[in-house]
């Protein structure tokens, strides 16, 4: 039986991450992937620049535009735009590419992958996990990272996250050419997906057009929106191939590690519920998982607490109010769009959540306090 101190399930980008951290620090990993690969990845790649803190290696190569400009619109029309040309930049990924630099760097640093084959099945021996496999192979490990994206079984198998995680609903394409969207802008268009949004990011020679919807589990897939979302982005041929994906979003704060085990990226459930924004998320996950492992490897902690108490600082408090403008905005779209995005300042902040420059918690404090400054004068 093939025996490693890490055993991470799943090689996505919150796996691959946490392999590679994990073998810059001299640990020996084991990647466990169920596909072999998958050519386009359901992800649009927009990455906040100041997230390459989280990652020991240089990603310039998977980054295909560097954005300038974010543009909202009402239905095809209503041109709201905002420079987002600030400290940290905002840059559009291709995500096949950006988990290939990974996977790479963290097989050079001496990690194993296995793959094809699917876990299906984890007991614990003399403190051990026991990781078998549909190739027919056991495999040994001391601690256990959960990293097997939004259809998880995994977390809900070891009570970690929420229990009843929430889902928005998604469509990915990846569409030739350029349409009407810029090199350097990424363009919102709101008003005609019920209970959400469609989003246009850049690549050097496509474009990944996502489409979402954040409450109530609204389903999507009604052709007619989707043909006036796309002609909206500037695209005529319509024959597209689309991917449908559930994709778990925050939803609340919940314990992230067990005994010997944690979980990281979609699998916690920690995408943002107002923009769908993953990468970030993935990336902070794996830096801190890595970190805590570290601590309890190295026998400075004696659990991995520490995990969960830095990713409720550092994603968490902020997810809380992320959770409630969607809340807001979602279910009245209309006055969203009036109050949050045609507002004078309001571009720019969400131009800023983009960049990493400001949180939903500082938006949200700068709101409260500018309430009751109004109330005492
Ligand atoms: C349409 C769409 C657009 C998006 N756009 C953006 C964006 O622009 N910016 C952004 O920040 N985020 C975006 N996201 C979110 C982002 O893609 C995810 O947050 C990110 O991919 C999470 O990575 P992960 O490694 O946690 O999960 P995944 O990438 O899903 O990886 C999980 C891996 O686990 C493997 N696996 C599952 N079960 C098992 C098993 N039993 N055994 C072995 N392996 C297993 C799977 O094959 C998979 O490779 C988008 C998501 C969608 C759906």
């Amino acid at each position: 039986m093939k025996e490693a101190e890490i055993i991470i399930i799943g090689g996505g980008l919150s796996g691959t991450s946490t392999a590679l951290n994990l073998s810059k620090k001299g640990y020996s990993v084991l990647v466990i992937e169920k596909e072999i690969t998958e050519n386009i990845k359901p992800c649009a790649g927009g990455m906040a620049s100041s997230m390459t803190k989280y990652l020991p290696l240089d990603i310039e190569k998977a980054i295909e535009s560097k954005i300038r400009n974010v543009e909202f619109r009402w239905e095809a029309s209503d041109n709201v735009k905002a420079d987002l040309s600030g400290e940290s930049p905002f840059w559009i990924v291709k995500r096949e590419k950006l988990d290939q630099l990974l996977l790479e760097e963290a097989l050079k640093n001496g990690i194993e992958l296995v793959s094809p084959a699917k876990v299906e099945k984890i007991i614990k021996e003399n403190d051990k996990w026991i990781i078998n496999c549909n190739n027919n192979h056991q495999y040994k490990s001391e601690l256990l990272v959960i990293a097997d994206g939004s259809q998880s079984k995994w977390a809900g198998h070891f009570n970690l996250g929420p229990r009843k995680p929430k889902f928005a609903n998604t469509i990915a394409l990846r569409i030739k050419g350029s349409g009407f969207i810029p090199k350097d802008t990424v363009r919102f268009e709101f008003g005609f997906v019920k209970n959400g949004f469609a989003w246009a990011f850049p690549l050097k020679e496509s474009v990944n057009i996502g489409i979402g919807t954040f409450i109530n589990n609204r389903r999507l897939g009604d052709e007619k929106t989707n043909h006036r979302i796309l002609k909206s982005f500037g695209f005529n041929d319509l024959s597209y191939k689309a991917t449908k994906r559930k994709l778990r979003i925050w939803n609340g704060f919940h314990k992230l590690n067990g005994d010997k085990v944690l979980v990281v990226g979609d699998a916690a459930s920690l995408c943002d519920p107002f923009l769908a924004e993953g990468i970030r998320p993935s990336l902070l996950s794996s830096f801190y998982a890595a970190e805590s492992i570290d601590q309890c490897l190295s026998g400075k902690a004696d659990n991995l607490n520490e995990y969960t108490t830095n990713l409720n600082k550092k994603w968490s408090q902020s997810m809380v109010w992320g959770a409630r403008i969607a809340q807001v905005f979602y279910r009245f779209p209309k006055t969203g769009y009036e109050l949050g995005v045609k507002r004078k300042t309001a571009p720019k902040r969400i131009a800023q959540i983009l960049s990493g420059e400001m949180t939903y918690e500082d938006i949200a404090k700068r709101v409260i306090k500018r309430l009751l400054i109004k109330n005492n004068t």
